[in-house]
């Protein structure tokens, strides 16, 4: 038999993600977000299960070029554009959209061929001061677009940085506004959050990440909650079981001391299969379908679990991490992160089964 960490990654709960998205926006038209291999799903399984969606967008070209070899037609954007003047012939034969954010990458574009028919979403920083041209730039960055006879379609695009949070959207909404206003172009704003709570955001295309995969974008609410379905299901099985005495210690470093007798379960799974190696003891851990903790600390193959009070657990009982019953929110914060970088994080040597 092989080592018993497996992902399961449900192709149905892929498919109802995008139905909500449809729900919370009818009227736009989807960009499904596959990068990071699909936040860990996989790419060409998750583009499968989306290709209902008008649109795939991630990050790296060679797998935009996978997705027109493998044969799909959608629009395909890359959210960070080009880097190079010489990536834009592959964008050009093979209909990749670019983002284009920098005065770096209009300099480039002025290579670029008068027959190329290149789209671009040109962006713009509306407060999140990550990628885009400033409001000051804007209205030059368009123009060089617009009078670039190698640039077929333009649209215009921001990024929040707080639809997720009280803060909002307003602000750069404000800023998205005076800028974009006259401007009889297509408009893409909004991610998962914004999704859920800024129908005004919507517009012509939305972007869903996180929520595609059963994940909430907001901290104090899980993807079950907000109608979601969790895709992955992190599992595996206990392979040696111990009885520990009052002062018995676990683990490296020994973090965790036993107080009383405890039934302590090794379960075959550790930070190298991407299970986080801060989340400390205590945090949620499924065993024969009861709630328990973790115990000590995750080690690199290994982590341990409480079985004092599930007495029928015994080597070979099957172990949930995280998604069916466990929710990825719920471990991440114990781990003092977030669902996103538990799902990215998979690690290749996890045996992945679809269902
Ligand atoms: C990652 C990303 C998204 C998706 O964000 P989620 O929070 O996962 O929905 C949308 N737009 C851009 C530009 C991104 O980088």
């Amino acid at each position: 038999m092989p080592r018993p960490v497996l992902a399961t990654i449900d192709l149905s709960a892929l498919r109802h993600n995008l139905a909500v998205v449809r729900r919370h926006a009818p009227l736009s038209r989807v960009f499904a977000v596959i990068k990071a291999n699909a936040y860990g799903h996989g790419l060409a399984r998750a583009a499968r299960a989306f290709a209902a969606a008008e649109g795939y967008a991630l990050l790296e070209l060679e797998a935009a070029v996978e997705l027109r070899e493998a044969g799909y037609r959608q629009r395909v954007l890359l959210l960070e554009g080009f880097f190079e003047a010489r990536e834009l012939p592959v964008f050009t034969q093979h209909r990749i959209a670019a983002v284009v954010h920098s005065r770096d990458q209009l300099r480039m574009l002025q290579q670029l061929p008068a027959d190329a028919g290149l789209d671009v979403f040109i962006k713009i920083n509306t407060g999140m001061n990550r990628l885009g041209f400033s409001p000051a730039e804007f209205s030059d960055a368009l123009r060089a677009l617009k009078s670039n006879p190698g640039v077929a379609r333009i649209t215009l695009m921001t990024h929040f940085a707080n639809a997720d949070e009280p803060r909002g959207v307003d602000s750069q909404m404000e800023v998205f506004d005076r800028l974009a206003n006259g401007e009889e172009l297509p408009r893409s704003l909004a991610n998962s959050a914004a999704i859920f709570r800024y129908p005004d955001t919507h517009c012509d295309w939305v972007r869903p990440g996180i929520m595609l995969y059963g994940c909430s974008p907001f901290a104090e609410q899980t993807g079950t909650e907000i109608g979601l379905k969790p895709a992955m299901t992190l599992e595996s099985q206990i392979i040696a079981i111990r009885e520990l005495k009052r002062g018995d210690a676990v683990g490296y470093g020994g973090l965790f001391t036993a107080e009383h007798d405890t039934r302590v379960g090794v379960v075959a799974c550790g930070y190298a299969d991407g299970y986080p190696r801060h989340a400390p003891t205590g945090t949620p851990v499924m065993v024969e379908g009861r709630m328990t903790r973790t115990l000590g600390r995750v080690s690199m193959d290994m982590l341990c679990a409480d079985l004092s009070d599930i007495p029928e657990a015994r080597t070979g009982s099957r172990v949930v991490l995280w998604g069916e019953g466990v929710p990825v929110e719920h471990v991440a914060a114990a781990a003092g992160t977030v669902g996103y970088e538990l799902l990215c994080a998979l690690a290749p040597r996890v045996q992945i089964v679809e269902t």
